[in-house]
Parts: structure tokens; sequence; C-alpha cells
């Protein structure tokens, strides 16, 4: 039989190769092993067929990984749709839906085995007490890990010689830690009663839960569920990021026990194959996780929910560039189940869909327990006129003051870490990434100057020129503000929460947990910590800059700053105590800020739409990214005018090329393709990639309505 493989090649595109599958048995959908110049790779079979003349010699493949196709039927058929909407490689859509431990790529490890013990059928004889109370722990077939079986009875393989057990070898299987089913259900409001009535089972359809913070959508979530449950059927839960939403993992966790999958991006490989064999096994039907949990191997889901379906962490920021609400709507259809998408502040495409009656919106409107907290806009600008910090305005000093003495608990949100953002030489040059056009940034608590982009970092003082440089900072980041404040409550508990101390496995949580342990007073962090935290003794939520996202040139950045504000105040005053949110800006009467405090999403959306369509940006137009790059940028920018060539005679407008930042070395030429089919527009991107890539080797990379054009 002949194979068509695919395999890691950027150049290939979707373009198979041919192998000859020779004594093996092979199926589609499993991994082989093949060799290319003298390379072992990995390779995943599409189609099987006989033999037929290529007019080429094709070659055997060097041996079979799996007996069975790794992926079934559905899951493939997602890769395939998911390479033709991301206009992406086949091969980088597989590697996506794959756990890591199963990806076909040539640095892909094999799976954990341990040997286990298996009774047989073969009945016994003669056994010793032991040896009895031994077997009698097992029905046939059953299976124990050797360890296990040595610890209870060590003379067991005594019993395996007589043939009652056989060895064997199996992968390794996660033990779950027991949750105790301890949260019952809650009765519910007359609005959220009408809520889960509203929602229809057994059939695919895309509802939209537009509910402010704490109104009860999770509870909402939950009951759903259990009828689900009831029909045996399985459930996905999707969450930003799950170490930011323990609350949510827990709630889930306590309502259906050991029914509960666990899925992010903290886990490793092994454990996250475990949960996926767990799942795949049925021994799990409920799942909560992050972006990559959208392609777990389910075979009857029921429900899927997207829970803060606003919310960036959903999009995948490489190829393929997919969005997760897009994976969960089309796999709803494949299983006819409804879809979920719940936010206090919906994606502006979200809302615009409900209201045309694409999706079926309903509505939370009021928190139940009634108390939002009280907003108060601090003026910066006016601040420093009165000679006070734009950082730490008097008003936020005195707040946090306050709570203090009353034993209550501050955040502090300030979406910048490092220490100072910005660094320059005497000669008022600001000190740049080699490897990107960005600022680099100083963190003081290892001394180091770091690029946010690329990771690139030096320790000391730098050289220019081979020359020491002295350096002026400017602008705080996390680990200044937190500096600052110990300085200004040197009786205060200070705690930090940023990319730089939440690298550990687990300390996401372990930060948390302290927080609501009270273990300390005030909680600074960048934006990781406006989400999903529900703390009662959280009495002021202190917004430090409220304009740092405002000032990105991108089209998204209002919505960013609104929804993130949005959020942000919804985590005071969730408990028994009045909450107060102060929001320090230089932009007091700016929209987004404006439509923030009062709660209003209507009235922001209405604004926000008004500013897209005159700019004719998303939801009014499609977008589609296509950047070229390569580290001569001259040779970036000569594809970008050949791929320009191939496609401005297609009756679609085109904008561009232009050379964006310099990222990770490589210069960037960009193409945005506009308009309102985004059929036309897919279809024209694959066919001039096809021919492209005849014509020039330049790194083509794709993203079909991208979230940011930065
Ligand atoms: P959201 O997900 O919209 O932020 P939650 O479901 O977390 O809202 O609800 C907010 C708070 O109200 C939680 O503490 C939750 O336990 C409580 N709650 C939710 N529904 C009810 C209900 N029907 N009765 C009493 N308390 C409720
Ligand atoms: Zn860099």
């Amino acid at each position: 039989m002949y194979l068509d493989v695919y395999i890691e090649d950027s150049f290939l595109g979707n373009q198979a190769l041919t192998y000859d599958a020779h004594d093996f048995f092979v199926q589609p959908g499993t991994r082989v092993r093949i060799t290319i110049r003298n390379r072992d790779i990995i390779g995943f079979v599409h189609r099987v067929y006989p033999r037929e003349d290529k007019g080429f010699k094709v070659l055997p493949i060097q041996g079979v990984i799996d007996e069975a196709p790794i992926l079934n039927e559905e899951l493939f058929a997602l890769a395939e749709w998911m390479r033709y909407r991301t206009v992406s490689p086949i091969i980088r859509c597989l590697q996506t839906i794959l756990p890591n431990k199963l990806k076909p790529q040539s640095s892909a490890k094999a799976a954990k085995m341990e040997r286990i013990v298996r009774r047989t059928d073969v009945d016994t004889v003669a056994l010793t007490t032991r040896q009895q109370a031994f077997v009698d722990l097992f029905v046939i077939d059953q299976e124990m890990g050797v360890k296990e079986a040595q610890s209870i009875y060590s003379g067991f393989r005594t019993l395996v010689s007589k043939g009652y057990f056989e060895l064997d070898d199996r992968e390794v299987r996660y033990e779950e830690g027991v949750v105790e089913k301890s949260y019952h259900p809650l009765p519910l409001t007359a609005d959220q009663q009408h809520v889960v009535d509203g929602v229809a089972l057994n059939r695919a359809e895309t509802y939209l839960l537009h509910g402010v913070t704490g109104s009860g959508k999770t509870e909402v979530y939950l009951q759903i569920a259990a009828k689900v449950r009831q029909q045996d059927q399985q459930v996905l839960i999707l969450v930003p990021e799950i170490s930011l939403t323990p609350q949510m993992i827990d709630r889930v966790s306590k309502r259906f026990g050991e029914d509960v999958a666990i899925y992010h991006s903290a886990l490793n490989d092994q454990e996250k194959y475990e949960q996926y064999l767990r799942v795949k096994n049925h021994q799990v039907h409920i799942v909560v996780g992050t972006r990559s949990s959208v392609f777990m191997p389910f075979d009857n889901l029921g429900l899927i929910v997207v829970d803060e379906e606003h919310d960036s962490s959903y999009k995948q920021e490489n190829v393929p560039y997919y969005h997760t609400r897009d994976i969960a709507i089309h796999r709803s259809e494949t299983h006819q189940c409804p879809v979920i998408l719940g936010s206090a502040s919906p994606a502006l495409e979200t809302y615009a869909r409900a209201l045309r009656g694409v999706y079926t919106l309903l509505e939370l409107e009021s928190r139940i327990n009634h108390n939002f907290p009280k907003v108060t806009v601090i003026d910066t600008q006016k601040a420093l006129k009165s000679r006070q910090s734009a950082y730490l305005t008097e008003p936020l000093l005195a707040g946090i003051q306050a709570r203090l003495d009353v034993n209550q608990q501050v955040v502090l949100l300030l979406n910048r870490r490092g220490y100072m953002t910005m660094l320059k030489t005497e000669d008022d040059e600001v000190l740049q990434c080699p490897n990107c056009d960005v600022a680099l940034n100083y963190h003081k608590d290892d001394n180091s100057i770091r690029c946010h982009m690329c990771g690139y970092q030096i320790f000391g003082a730098p050289t220019i020129n081979g020359k020491r440089v002295k350096l002026v900072g400017s602008g705080v980041g996390t680990q200044r503000l937190e500096e600052q404040i110990i300085a200004l409550f040197p009786n205060a508990r200070v705690g930090r929460m940023d990319a730089d101390t939440t690298r550990k496995k687990n300390a996401h949580q372990q930060i948390i947990g302290d927080f609501i342990d009270h273990k300390f007073d005030i909680l600074i962090g960048t934006q990781m910590i406006a989400k999903g935290l529900d703390i009662e003794n959280v009495t002021l939520v202190g917004i430090v800059n409220a304009d740092t996202s405002l000032a990105y040139t991108d089209y998204h950045a209002v919505e960013t700053t609104f929804s993130m504000l949005l959020q942000a105040a919804g985590r005071s005053g969730r408990g028994r105590f009045e909450g107060e949110v102060m929001i320090q800006t230089a932009n007091p009467d700016h929209y987004a800020i404006q439509c923030a405090i009062h709660q209003k999403y209507k009235h922001f959306f209405s604004q926000e739409m008004v500013y897209r369509k005159t700019a004719s940006y998303p939801p009014y137009n499609y977008l589609i990214s296509i950047i070229l790059s390569d580290e001569d940028e001259t040779k970036s920018f000569q594809a970008g005018q050949m791929y320009l060539d191939l496609i401005k005679d297609s009756g679609l407008q085109i904008i561009g090329p232009i050379m964006l930042r310099k990222m990770q070395r490589k210069h960037r030429c960009r193409i945005i393709i506009k308009g309102r089919d985004l059929e036309a527009m897919i279809a024209l991107c694959h066919q001039s990639l096809d021919v492209f890539r005849t014509l020039n080797r330049t790194g083509v990379v794709v993203d079909v309505n991208p979230l940011t054009l930065e």
C-alpha cells in the first residue's frame, strides 16, 4: 500500500509525501517513522491506498508507531477544517490538536509506561491463605501496578508463574486526588432560572450569556452541566487562564467530584496526556480547561461553556492562529449541543452577532448581592499639577490606609511588569532590544535589563560599542510600585503577582491562596489579577494607571481597556463589605473609562461601534493579516511586494505592504486583506499562497481575524 504522509516542513504547506507501507500494516490517523535526507522523522498518515504509478521512486517507511489511530474521525475532520479556516499547514493543526506526547514531530517522546499484573481467567487450585487473599482482590482482567502488588503481597510472582496472573506494560495513569463533593446547587433566582430554561439541550445553538460580574453566571453553568450529566453526556467548561481562576475549578470540582478533569498549561506533558486519556476512556466526563482543552477527545459532548469569552487568551497567537470560540462552535455543530459564551463585557463581534440573532442573547442584569462597588476616578493630570505622584496620588494612598486601618485588603493593578519601563543613555537615547524594535526594561530584583518581547537579557551595566554606559530610567513597573508601597506602608504585608513572580509551577495558586488566607494585605499585580478573583475581604481595587492599554495604537485597545476596568471593578465588594474602585487616569472623560465606571456595557458597545464603522474595522469588516518575515529587511519587503502582485487584482481591498517593528530578529512585512466576504478572502489567501510558495521561500504567517495589528 501507499501512504500519504504529512511531515513538519514549513515549505511543504499542505502537501503530503508518498511512502510505501512495505510489510507494515498502517491505518490513517497513525504515526509512522520515515527518513528524509538521512534524518529520522515522524510522519502522520493521512491516506492509505493501493500502489499506483507515481512516476518517481516511492521509498518505504521505517516503522509504525501507533497500531490504532490516535485521532478519531471528528478530530481529523476538525484539523482539516481548521487548516482551511486559519490558512495554516495541516501538520501544525494536527500538532495543535494532539497533546504534546502524541505530536507528530521529531522531538516527541514516547508515553511513559509502567509494569502491571493482570488476573487471567485460569482457575486457581491449592492456594495458601495469603495467596487466596491476594487473588480475591481481582476480577478477571483486572490490573494493578507491579509496585502496588509487591507492597500488598511480595510473593505475587509465584502466582504469575502458575499462570493466574500475567505481566504487561501499560501507559502510566493519572492518580486523582479525591475531591469531596461538598457544594450543593443553590436555589436559582428567577432570572437565573429563566436563563437555564432558555438553553435547549441536544441542539447546536450558540448562546451569549451577558451578565455583570457576580450575577450568578457560574451557578447557571453548573446547573445546566448537571442536566447534561443526567443525560450521560460530556461537558467542556473553558476558562481563560486556569491558574488565575482557581475559584472556578474549586466550584466545579466540589459540585462534580471525581468526574472532573482539569487541563491547563501548567501541567507537564505526561500529566496532560493522562488527563487526555481519562477523557478518551470515559473515566471523567467534565473538563475544565484553558484554550487547548477545546481539542479534548470527546465523543458525546452535551454542553460547551466559554467563560469570559472576550478574553484574549482564547486566541492562539502563533500558527495556527485559531480562536477557541470558533472551534467550540464548530464542535457544537458536530456534536449537536449548545455552546454558552459568557461574559460581563462580550467581545464586540460576539455582541453584534447576538443582536443580529446569529447567537441567542440571554441576560442577567443584576448582581446577586445587588451591591456594586463605588467607583472614584482620579485625574492624574491634576495630581501632577499639585505636585503629587501620578502613580500614587493622595486619594489612593488615603484609600489604602483606610483599608489597612480596618484590617481589610487591597488590590493594586498596574499593567507593566519590571522596575523601570524605559532606559535612556546620558545622550538621551532609548536603550532598545537588539532583536526587536522595543525599549528594554530594567528589573531590579536580579539587576537585569530585559526585552519583554523576545526574552533577551543582560545583567549589570550594559556596554555600547565596547563602552560601559550610565543609564537613566523612567516609567513605573510592578517591582518599583511594590518598593514604593513598602516604603510608604512599612507595617503592611505586600505581595506581587506578575509574569516574573509566577514562573514556577503553582505559583499563581500559592499567591492567591496566601492572599485569601490574608497572609498579606496588599496584592500588586498586572492584569492577571483582574480576572476571576472573588475575595470577600478585598474592599479596594486601585487601577494605578488606566491609560497603559489605551495608549496602544491597536484597534482593539479601547475595548481591552474597557473590559479590563469592568473586570477589575468586579473584584471589589463581592462580599458583605462595601467595595470601592479607584481609577487613576489622565483621560477621565474617555468613554471607555466613563462606561466602565457606570457598568454601561451597551452604551460602550454603541460608542465603540461608531468608531469601528468609521474606520471600517471589525465587526463591520473582516481582516486577514499576512506577514512575510526574514532576517534580511530587503528580502522581507521584496517578498511583500511579490505577494501583493499576486493578489492586487482580486477586487478585494488590500492594505500594505508596510514594514512592522522588528521582532526576534525578524524583519516583518505585512499585508492586510479587508472585506465583508470572509469566504472569498480565505479562498484568495489559499490560492495566492500556493503560487507564492513556488516562487519564494520567505516565511509566511497568516492570521485570519487578528486581534491585534501591532
Ligand atoms: P458570576 O459567574 O456571574 O460572576 P457567580 O456565579 O460567581 O457569578 O455568583 C456570584 C456570587 O453569588 C457567588 O458567590 C455565588 O455563590 C452567589 N450565587 C450565585 N447564584 C446564587 C443563588 N441563586 N443564590 C444565592 N447565591 C448565589
Ligand atoms: Zn527583544
